[in-house]
Parts: structure tokens; C-alpha cells; sequence
């Protein structure tokens, strides 16, 4: 590899294994996932993006792309290639008066909220703050206010994107507008996006947020109840039916340590709104009642440190039809059985403003379903890998007959290719778009879609 050509080329650093910052710029969430690419170049702007992919492409060199680096299915790094480390590109400006932010490529969340929150604005974005901007919102983005605002790509005013080809082109309402419909849900298969133009509404800076913990003896009741309460909140709530295992801490009693639970976590956008809460704090006795005025950001960012960095992860995940009596049943059953010290498994309502914008509006599918169901399966060593990993299948398996048949494009799993297309309101249209822009498939680190 002519590394040394690439470096005349680009103003960012050119790191080949073993020089300072090629194992930070590799460095992914997942610990599952500890890939080697030929060269890593740390991009500073779109011209950097576009000329690394040129040379790419001449040199017959795989790519890769990193924004914030939290893909489940490791799709961040690929073995061999050339990567592209956007995560230095993470300039943000927000446009106030225009309700506007122009965030590039590598920001993220964490970032984000700090900046629009600073104008008393904000955006729907992951319900995880480290998670980069750019893979969420190319795969549709939900968070705390999709219900009131839509998902980040209903939020997605024009994104600049470098081609397959390098070229760099801008897509949006009135520019390339077939390709600005696919890069709302199946964006990372179509281009690399260097910057997004991020909707803003008046969000904080306090709202209403926290936890209501039961006890798992009785989800099945629980779960059939918030079910009801959910069918009628408002769009400024949402709350998802959260399962982890109890830390040996206060205010858990010790027989509840290291056991499942069933955790509501709760956010609402106006911090006095705690009678339209209080009906999920009184679905039976609480281990902990944790709810009560707190910033945005710190809504954000409060469970950040349940899913930490470095550990073993596996996703697996379905888009629920109806929270019908069999579904919470199956949930139920399998959270009583879960592997995996720091695994997780919720249910995520969908309705709302997601359920209100045209299926057919944006590549992101999905937007009829009742809930998003997940399993975020977690664990250290590598020995339990085959254990937690059949659990999570046959948890899968279960709630696929309680599935639409189709799926967050974000949540899928690595070995699970054959489910992608079901992520999209019109696969075709897609696959078209695909032939249209990357017709060799220069971009298949990530939830692969092949040309039509
Ligand atoms: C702890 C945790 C919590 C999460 N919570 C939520 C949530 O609340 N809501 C939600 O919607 N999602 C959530 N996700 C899923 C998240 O949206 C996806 O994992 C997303 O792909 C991560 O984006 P990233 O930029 O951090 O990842 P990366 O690993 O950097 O990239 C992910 C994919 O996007 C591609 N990509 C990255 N940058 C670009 C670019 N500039 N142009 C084109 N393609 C690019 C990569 O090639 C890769 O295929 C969560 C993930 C984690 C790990």
C-alpha cells in the first residue's frame, strides 16, 4: 500500500499500525469487535473524505468508516482497507434563530445536547450520549423526544455526503432528493456523510425523567398495565420497559442483587408533568422511585454508564406489532432466563410523531409497529460468548411471532444479512439507489445492502 501517497494527499494524520494513534482510531464499543485496517486516516474535512476514497477506490483498498464508533454489529472497522476516522471531525454550529444546527460527521450526542442545549434547543437523538451522530441519523435515530419531534431523520434537514466515487455532493429537499430520501434510514450504504442539518425545537433545559424499578415477580402485570397507560400518553412522554439485573447496591435488598428487573424508565418534556407520571408509580411496590425535575442533558446522559465501553455486546432485535398478552408473556419468560451480566432487553413505543409522518417519506421502515422490542446482550469473557449468544437467539425467536417482520436497521445483528432489507418502507427503491450510487459496493462495512 503506497501509504505514503495518501499522506501527500489529506491534511489529517496517515497512522499505520503501530504508530501513535492507530489503536485509538481502531478502538471500537464493542470488545468483540478488534479489527486491523492496512491504514487509518484521521479525516479533518470532506476533502480529506473525498480524497481518501479516490485513492481508495484506485488502489483496489476496502473501506471503512468511523463516526462515533458504537455499531452493535462492529461494522466500524474492517480488517485490512483503508479507514476512515471521522470522529475528529465534530465541529457543531447552531443557527438559533433559524431553530438550525450544522453538526459534522464525527460529533456526537454527548456533544450535540451540550451545544443546542446552550440556545435552550434540542434535537431527537439516541437515548445514549456517547453514540455518534452520524450512524444513528443515517439508520433513523430514536431517543427521548421521537414521539414529540419524530426520529433524527424525520429531523434531518440536508446532509453533505461524499460518494462512492468522491465526488461530493450536497442532498436535501431541493438537491439530489432521491439520494437525501435514502440517507434517512439506509444512509450508511449510500454515501459518507461529512455533515448534517439538524431541525432544532425548544426542549428544556429541565424536563421530567428518571426510574421506576418492580420487582420481576410480577411483569407480566406490570407490563399489561403500562401497556394501557402507554396506548393513551401523550407524545411528550415516553417511557421504555427497561429489564437489567439489580446492582448490589442501595436501595436494591440483597436478594433482588444480580436478579432481573423490571425498570420504566421515564422522560417527559415538561418537569412538572408528574401527575401524568404518577399512574406508572403505582403499578405495584417500587425498589426504587427515582423520578423528578432534572436537565436535558442530564436525561441524556444518565444511563450512559449501564452499557460501558469495552465490553462483549451482541444485539438482537424486532419490530413489534401489538403489546399483545403473549408478547409481555414471551418477554417475560426470557428476561427470567437472561444471560449475561450486563445484558439488557426493553420494549421501545413507537407512535406519535414517528407514526405520523408517510411510511413512504423517508427510507426508514417501521413506522406503523407498536413498539421496538431489544436485546442489547452483554457480558465480559469471551468464554460465555456461545452461551449468552443462544440465549439472545432463542429470545429472538420467540418475539419474532410477535414481530411486523421488520426491524431497526441499527439494531441488527453481524450475522444477520438476510433481515436488512426489511429495515426499509421500499427495499426497492433502496436497492435502486444503491445501483444508482455505489453500484460496486465500495460501502459494505455496514448492514450491507447489494445493488438492485
Ligand atoms: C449504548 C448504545 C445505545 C444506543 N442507543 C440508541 C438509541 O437510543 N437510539 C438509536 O437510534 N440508536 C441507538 N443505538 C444504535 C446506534 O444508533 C447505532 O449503533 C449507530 O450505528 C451508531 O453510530 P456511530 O456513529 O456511533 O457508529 P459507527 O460504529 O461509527 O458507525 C456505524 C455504522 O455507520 C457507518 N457510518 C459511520 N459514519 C458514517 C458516515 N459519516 N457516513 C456513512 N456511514 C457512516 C459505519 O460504516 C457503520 O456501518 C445505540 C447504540 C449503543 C451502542
Amino acid at each position: 500500500m503506497a501509504r505514503h501517497e495518501l499522506e501527500e494527499l489529506v491534511d489529517g494524520e496517515v497512522l499505520a499500525p503501530g504508530a501513535t494513534g492507530y489503536d485509538a482510531a481502531r478502538k471500537v464499543w464493542n470488545a468483540r469487535f478488534d479489527r486491523r485496517p492496512d491504514v487509518a486516516v484521521r479525516c479533518t474535512s470532506a476533502a480529506d473524505v473525498a480524497a481518501t476514497v479516490r485513492w481508495a477506490r484506485a488502489n483496489d483498498e476496502q473501506l471503512s468508516v468511523k463516526g462515533g464508533g458504537q455499531s452493535y454489529a462492529g461494522h466500524t472497522v474492517a480488517d485490512g482497507g483503508v479507514l476512515l476516522d471521522l470522529s475528529g471531525m465534530s465541529g457543531i454550529k447552531v443557527h438559533a434563530e433559524d431553530r438550525l444546527a450544522r453538526v459534522e460527521a464525527g460529533a456526537t450526542w454527548a456533544q450535540i445536547d451540550s451545544a443546542t442545549q446552550h440556545h435552550g434547543l434540542a434535537t431527537t437523538g439516541p437515548t445514549a450520549s456517547s453514540v455518534g451522530v452520524a450512524g444513528s441519523v443515517l439508520g433513523g435515530g430514536t431517543g427521548w423526544l421521537s414521539r414529540r419531534f419524530g426520529n433524527a431523520v424525520d429531523n434531518l434537514v440536508a446532509v453533505d455526503v461524499v460518494t462512492a466515487d468522491g465526488e461530493q455532493v450536497r442532498a436535501s429537499a431541493d438537491e439530489e432528493r432521491e439520494l437525501f430520501w435514502g440517507m434517512r434510514g439506509a444512509g450508511a450504504n449510500l454515501g459518507i456523510a461529512t455533515s448534517f442539518e439538524l431541525r432544532l425545537h425548544e426542549v428544556g433545559p429541565q424536563v421530567l425523567a428518571g426510574q421506576i424499578v418492580y420487582p420481576f415477580d410480577d411483569a407480566e402485570g406490570v407490563l399489561r398495565a403500562y401497556r394501557s397507560f402507554m396506548a393513551d400518553a401523550p407524545d411528550d412522554l415516553q417511557c421504555l420497559a427497561f429489564t437489567f439485573r439489580a446492582p448490589p447496591i442501595e436501595p436494591f435488598p440483597e436478594r433482588f442483587h444480580g436478579q432481573p428487573v423490571l425498570d420504566l424508565i421515564v422522560f417527559h418534556l415538561d418537569p412538572g408533568a408528574d401527575d401524568v407520571v404518577a399512574p406508572l408509580q403505582e403499578l405495584g411496590e417500587p425498589l426504587l422511585d427515582a423520578v423528578g425535575p432534572m436537565t436535558y442533558v442530564d436525561a441524556q446522559q444518565a444511563f450512559d454508564p449501564n452499557l460501558p465501553a469495552g465490553q462483549r455486546y451482541y444485539s438482537q432485535a424486532h419490530d413489534v406489532a401489538e403489546l399483545s398478552g403473549a408478547a409481555i408473556d414471551d418477554f417475560a419468560a426470557h428476561v427470567r432466563t437472561m444471560r449475561g451480566a450486563l445484558t439488557a432487553a426493553y420494549l421501545e413505543p413507537k407512535g406519535g410523531a414517528v407514526a405520523r409522518v408517510p411510511g413512504a417519506s423517508t427510507a426508514l421502515g417501521g413506522r406503523g409497529a407498536a413498539a421496538s422490542f431489544h436485546i442489547i446482550a452483554g457480558w465480559t469473557d469471551q468464554a460465555e460468548d456461545d452461551d449468552v449468544m443462544a440465549w439472545a437467539h432463542g429470545f429472538n425467536d420467540a418475539m419474532a411471532v410477535h414481530g411486523t417482520g421488520g426491524v431497526y436497521v441499527n439494531l441488527i445483528a453481524e450475522d444477520e444479512d438476510d433481515r436488512v432489507l426489511s429495515a426499509f418502507s421500499d427495499s426497492t427503491r433502496v436497492q435502486a439507489l444503491k445501483a444508482r450510487w455505489d453500484p460496486q459496493n465500495h460501502l459494505r462495512a455496514n448492514h450491507n445492502v447489494l445493488p438492485a
